[in-house]
């Protein structure tokens, strides 16, 4: 088991615990560790809201996917019988989390932008320190590329 795949199942593993009703199902993290503490919050402003729910539902919605998507965190949750009211107030939290992933560096949670990497399309959300560091590993990739090739 490697280090980053023993990370994500410890942090899932914590969600879970804290919050069962919202992590009931095997999700996988297809995003780094920096926003591991905006999952956290997020999630706990979730429970905020069903405590203040309380019994008026038997089922909740559940996390189904959680993701990054140009460079922004995607939180797709189920679906369930809930007010027009209540659903608003949900979507409320997650767009605002949602929002902020863009200003978060997915590796190490400092403040960050999104923007693509040098001679890339794709969109990450990166501080300047992580993003330097991955146009360097890119740049020596390709270095390492070019001379094997001759
Ligand atoms: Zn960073």
């Amino acid at each position: 088991m490697n280090d980053i795949f023993e990370k994500q199942e410890k942090f899932l593993n914590n969600l879970k615990e804290k919050y069962p009703l919202l992590y009931t199902q095997r999700i996988w993290v297809e995003y780094s560790s920096g926003w591991y503490k905006l999952i956290e919050d997020l999630s706990s402003e979730i429970y905020e809201l069903y405590n203040k729910w309380g019994s008026k539902y038997t089922e909740f919605p559940y996390v189904a996917q959680m993701k990054e998507k140009f460079g922004g965190l995607r939180y797709y949750m189920s679906f369930a019988e809930i007010s027009e009211e209540d659903y608003n107030d949900l979507r409320k939290i997650i767009d605002k989390y949602e929002a902020l992933s863009y200003k978060v560096c997915e590796v190490c949670s400092a403040p960050g932008k999104n923007d693509t990497l040098e001679d890339d399309y794709w969109y990450t959300t990166l501080c300047e320190s992580c993003r330097e560091k991955e146009n360097i590993s890119r740049r020596e990739k390709d270095a390492a590329y070019a001379s094997n090739k001759i």
